[in-house]
């Protein structure tokens, strides 16, 4: 179980900012979404938690600043999913998922690694292409792998940039599934980037909308999401309805300020 605690992170692109002052706490068992147009920092804060980007300011994970942890345990902890990746030549999805068991394995792989890829596959329903290429793969197949493959390292923390972008409606539910059970199961966090908000409403504990580098507002789906703060995010006119307790935001019109429309 870890909790992360964000403190005054900021981060620029050689000199511009792109981060600016983000505090954040996401508990254990909990998913944060992190939301918000394109460009607002969305990803650039994930690389900065998974220690691909070194931000000013501070991410405590269970009491500990990810500056001063190994890189081998952080790797151990943090299970990062990106948008995509490139394809390894001929490598399998077996082996391409076993990858993600590397911070665990001694000097040769053990029946408990193998059971563990095996465990994901069967979770997320990919056994059927094991001994295939992970190049052969669609992109939905293979946003599926790079997910497998950071359940199998069996993180504290997963981080995904738009783990559903690639899939459609039965397997994003499928994702979103696992996710929240294993979350749920492990006692462990996950904080997702993702742009299909009523998706995220469905399966996250804790929003976070980004606006131009800086956290807009945070809290649970439901007070945060209203037709104001879709306005004045994305410049989107919408109607905000209520299903079982959670958001459903329906886009009607996009808002052009400086366009007077007759
Ligand atoms: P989001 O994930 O919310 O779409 P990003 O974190 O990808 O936003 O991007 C935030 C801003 O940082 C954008 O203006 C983007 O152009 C800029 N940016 C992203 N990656 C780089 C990079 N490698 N070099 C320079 N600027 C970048």
């Amino acid at each position: 179980m870890v909790n992360i605690t964000i403190r005054g992170l900021s981060f620029g692109y050689r000199s511009r900012r792109i981060l600016k002052d983000l505090n954040l706490i996401v508990e254990d068992s909990e998913i944060l979404g992190l939301v918000g147009p394109n460009g607002s920092g969305k990803t650039t804060l994930i690389k900065c938690m998974d220690r691909i980007l070194k931000p000013a300011g501070s991410i405590i994970l269970d009491g500990q600043d990810i500056k001063d942890i190994s890189q081998r345990e952080l790797a151990r902890q943090m299970g990062y999913v990106p948008q995509s990746s490139p394809a390894p030549p001929n490598i399998t999805v077996f082996d391409s998922i076993l990858m993600g068991r590397r911070p665990h394995l001694g000097w040769r792989v053990s029946e408990n690694d193998l059971d563990k890829v095996v465990e994901v596959m069967e979770m997320l329903h990919i056994e059927d292409f094991a001994m295939k290429d992970f190049s052969e793969l669609s992109g939905g197949q293979r946003q599926k792998v790079l997910i497998a493959r950071a359940l199998a390292q069996e993180p504290s923390v997963l981080l995904l940039d738009e783990p559903t972008s690639n899939l459609d409606m039965k397997h994003q539910l499928e994702v979103m599934e696992t996710i929240r059970s294993l979350v749920l199961a492990r006692g462990i966090s996950a904080v997702m980037a993702i742009h299909d908000l009523n998706l995220a409403c469905r399966f996250v504990d804790k929003l976070a909308i980004l606006k131009d580098g800086t956290i807009h507002a945070a809290g649970e789906p439901s007070s945060l999401l209203t037709e104001e703060t879709i306005r004045s995010v994305y410049g989107v006119e919408a109607v905000v309805m209520g299903h079982m307790d959670r958001p459903y935001v329906v886009p009607l019109r996009s808002l052009n300020e400086g366009l007077v429309c007759e």
